[in-house]
């Protein structure tokens, strides 16, 4: 089977990879959502997942309330097949970095261009919603082999848009790690979450993408759950989790430059933890856990500047 990465046609790759209804005079009245995938330039699955919805959406042409449109995230970056150009863009979607922006300034590096053009994008659509709701779904995976979640902002209609998806949801990740494009959505007042679906280059995580995209057009109101199999979807997202529980981040574990961290072997996301039991080492001293909990996001690369975080319920 194909990779997602050899799945992904990059020649023809363009920021808007569609919208839904195709003609604005097709469209009745109801919120918009804004899907984006490949924020970051290794993570195919997403784009993939949008091209398929609105190849189906093009197909079957079902009746949709309000807007649906697809961007890709970091077009140069997915290109190359890489992660980034010179900035992580999901870490410099800020305010600041908009208000710059807006001055006429660009700053010198790639990904400022490409926040530029999302953000014009979303100006451009709040400006066409009015006052109907805007919701917003960006697509993620991982390096390693995860079972599908959702990373919602501390926002309480972002909670509960995302609380009615059959994945475990983690809130709260924004106080550790701002200037994600969930995170500058949601200071936009937009609802929304970002869905990590597993593995970069495993054809699942796009079929976890896609099932979930249905999901919310019909969680938003959007479309009947008659017009898809929603059930299946729902199927397939929850067997895919080990739980479907809530949680919110309490702790980072920071790692420094020049500093060697090392996670002990056998964590994964959501591995119970209890307080006081040994997770890893930060230069040769042993670091446990300061609560009881569950590990999240244990680094196992070499790369990084979050050793782990640690979540509890929400
Ligand atoms: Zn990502």
């Amino acid at each position: 089977m194909e990779t997602n990465s050899e799945l992904l046609d990059k020649e023809n790759l363009t920021r808007v990879i569609g919208e839904y209804p195709t003609e604005p005079g097709n469209q009745s009245p109801g919120p918009y959502l804004l899907l984006s995938g490949g924020i970051h330039g290794n993570e195919p699955s997403g784009v993939l997942a949008i091209q398929r919805v609105f190849r189906k959406l093009r197909k079957v042409k079902p009746s949709l309330k309000g807007k649906i449109v697809g961007v890709a995230g970091n077009i140069v970056a997915l290109k190359k097949g890489v992660r980034l150009i010179d900035q992580d863009l999901n870490r410099v979607c800020t305010l600041a970095n908009e208000q710059q922006l807006k001055s006429g300034e660009l700053p010198d590096f790639h990904e400022a261009s490409e926040f530029r053009e999302l953000m014009l994008i979303i100006e451009k659509l709040e400006n066409e919603a009015h006052n109907r709701a805007f919701h917003f779904m960006d697509l993620h995976t991982t390096s390693s082999n995860t079972a599908p979640y959702i990373s919602v902002n501390c926002s309480e209609s972002s909670f509960d848009f995302a609380k009615q998806m059959p994945l475990p949801v983690v809130k709260g990740i924004e106080k550790y790690i701002p200037g994600h494009f969930d995170h500058y959505q949601t200071l936009k007042g937009h609802i929304g979450f970002t869905m990590e679906a597993g593995q970069h280059d495993d054809p699942k995580s796009a079929d976890y993408h896609e099932a979930a995209i249905w999901m919310v057009l019909v969680n938003a109101g959007m479309l009947e759950k008659s017009a898809i199999p929603y059930e299946d979807y729902y199927q397939l997202l929850d067997n895919a989790s080990p739980t479907n529980e809530n949680f919110e981040v309490i702790y980072r574990q920071e790692i420094s430059e020049d500093h060697y961290f090392r996670m002990d072997p056998g964590y994964a996301n959501f591995t119970k933890i209890n307080q006081g039991q040994r997770l890893a080492t930060l230069d040769g001293e042993t670091i446990v856990s300061r609560a009881q909990g569950r590990v999240f996001l244990p680094l196992y690369q070499t790369q990084g500047s979050d050793g782990f975080f640690i979540v509890k319920q929400a």
